[in-house]
């Protein structure tokens, strides 16, 4: 049998130290002088804008939903164009992404959960310490990772998946190499070629991972849980809309193949929204929504499913 955790080599957790956790805020700190001295303009704006909402939606909707959960099915030209989108993020190859967040489900907020911001107790400081930890620490602590062969079986046999993975750093490299491109052909200069690579690519990579990973460290901590769950997930309005409906966290622990993740009144899901364009579109199909009788089950605080 293939066992849940494998071991994981210095110099892998030596790169994600580098790529996940170290570079991102050193970006973000430089982009502060940058728009202290010139400013942004409405090109890279807008560049880092469409990078930004492919990226998150990438995410939400192909990584996390589409396969990770499998909430949906889809026309391959549409799941390649998810997973493609999901790459722009470097969050690292679907297979790798997939894997630690089954775990994460199985053993949310329990022993196992290889990101819970509640591992080392309630307490104040070690609280904030475990925020840490579910953040961006576990990338470089954790010696044992999610093993693929026993986590994503289904993903590994797919040869969509499989050629998607090999081409990975290729990727990484259009995820800035098309903010780039762009800059560089709608001012037709060099000059903004650079800018559009710097706001488009880097700055936005750098607060597309620091989005992403609120998920897991502030909507497992804070906010409000209208349903009963075995674990601590929450819903963060504000994680919600930067996460494009990812941070109605409570919910989606209740139900995680649920395509729908907002399900109460007022929590708008934009990725949502869009599967169900998708869907009316008749690319997608098979989607669970969710069943309002489960929901009404599940509601334990006065909040009511819509309709
Ligand atoms: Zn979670
Ligand atoms: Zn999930």
């Amino acid at each position: 049998m293939n066992p849940e955790t494998v071991s994981v080599s210095t110099g892998r957790r030596t790169a994600y130290l580098v790529v996940l956790v170290l570079a991102p805020p050193l970006l973000l700190a430089l982009a502060v002088p940058a728009v202290w001295g010139w400013g942004i303009g409405v090109r890279d704006l807008l560049i880092a804008a469409v990078m930004y909402l492919v990226s998150i939606f990438g995410i939400a909707i192909g990584y996390h939903r589409l396969f990770t959960h499998r909430s949906f099915r889809c026309a391959r030209p549409l799941r390649i164009a998810l997973l493609l989108a999901g790459g722009m993020a470097v969050e690292g190859p679907v297979t790798l992404w997939a894997a630690e967040h089954r775990r994460h489900h199985k053993y949310a907020d329990r022993q196992g959960d290889p990101h819970s911001p509640w591992c080392y107790g309630d307490s104040g400081l070690a609280l904030l310490r475990g925020m840490a930890h579910a953040h961006v620490g576990w990338f470089y602590s954790a010696r044992l990772r999610s093993n693929r062969r026993h986590w994503v079986p289904d993903l590994l046999a797919d040869p969509d998946v499989r050629r998607f993975d090999a081409w990975y750093p290729g990727v990484v490299a259009l995820s800035f190499a098309l903010p780039a491109l762009a800059g560089g052909l709608l001012s037709m200069s060099w000059a903004g070629a650079w800018t559009g690579f710097f706001w488009g690519g880097l700055v936005r990579y750098a607060v597309v991972h620091h989005v992403t990973w609120s998920v897991n460290s502030v909507a497992h901590t804070f906010g409000e849980r209208p349903f009963t769950t075995r674990d601590r997930s929450s819903n963060v309005r504000w994680v919600a809309m930067l996460t494009l409906g990812e941070g109605w966290h409570n919910w989606h622990h209740v139900e995680p193949t649920c395509a729908r993740h907002g399900v109460l009144r007022g929590q708008l899901d934009p990725s949502a929204r869009l599967i169900r364009w998708f869907e009316q579109a008749g690319w997608a199909y098979g989607v669970h929504w969710p069943d309002p009788s489960r929901l009404a089950v599940r509601a334990t605080t006065r909040q009511r499913p819509p309709g």
